[in-house]
């Protein structure tokens, strides 16, 4: 019986969870390397990097910066990691 109530409950809570995921999985800085369509937010993995790395990885003209910084995703980032083989501190 204990055991029902608490199914339906999870099953409740649930539901509230892929709300909350769906409007999460939605970021609000979108990555600034203008050939991807990701999100650069820091909740969901995104980093900042330096105009002049940024300008050496994709070209000047190809991102959109802010205030010298350029953010972008985790995967851009992981990218421009690999490409400037910057040591493995992730
Ligand atoms: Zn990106």
């Amino acid at each position: 019986m204990g055991f029902k109530a608490r199914a339906q409950k999870s099953k409740a809570d649930s539901g509230k969870d892929d709300k909350a995921k769906s409007k999460k999985s939605a970021g609000e800085t979108a990555c600034a390397v203008k050939s991807c369509a990701k999100w650069a937010d820091k909740n969901l993995g995104g980093r900042s990097l330096s105009f002049d790395d940024a300008t050496e990885m994709w070209g000047n003209g190809n991102f959109s910066s802010a205030k010298g910084r350029v953010r972008v995703c985790k995967s851009c980032y992981r990218s421009w990691k690999k490409e400037t083989k910057n040591d493995d501190m992730y």
